[in-house]
């Protein structure tokens, strides 16, 4: 998707340090950190939402989610806590089109979320 943000991270025309790579699946930190780790773990295909995805996905998702598990691991917050979210269109605040799993923690969270 040529006007795609992430897609743009993914193919290396926008420029980031990644915290994480692999043949699917990429993760870096967000520019704008809501909490002392808060990561960005995006697939190499562009999926817009998480109303896209289907039964072709469910590996992908869950290597999502396994990412961001190591990843709270090396950043030090497994053991106290953090959180993953998945935010889907205008009503959960999605504002990049190209699906993205937050990791976030290093500091103790409300809930229920704004
Ligand atoms: P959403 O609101 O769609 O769930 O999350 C999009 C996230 O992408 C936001 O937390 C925002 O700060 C982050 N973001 C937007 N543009 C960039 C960028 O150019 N680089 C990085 N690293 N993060 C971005
Ligand atoms: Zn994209």
């Amino acid at each position: 998707m040529s006007n795609c943000l992430f897609c743009k991270i993914v193919s290396g025309e926008i420029s980031t340090d990644f915290v994480y790579k692999d043949e699917n699946i990429i993760a870096f930190r967000d520019i704008n950190p809501q909490a002392p780790t808060h990561i960005l773990i995006i697939p190499r295909e562009h999926i817009e939402t998480l109303n896209d995805i289907d039964q072709s996905h469910v590996e992908l998702l869950g290597a999502m989610q396994l990412t961001a598990s190591y990843l709270a691991k090396e950043e030090g917050i497994y053991e106290k806590g953090f959180r993953t979210v998945f935010n889907c269109n205008r009503d959960a605040g999605q504002t990049v089109f190209h699906i993205h799993l937050h990791l976030l923690g290093g500091r103790s969270m409300g809930w229920p979320p704004g």
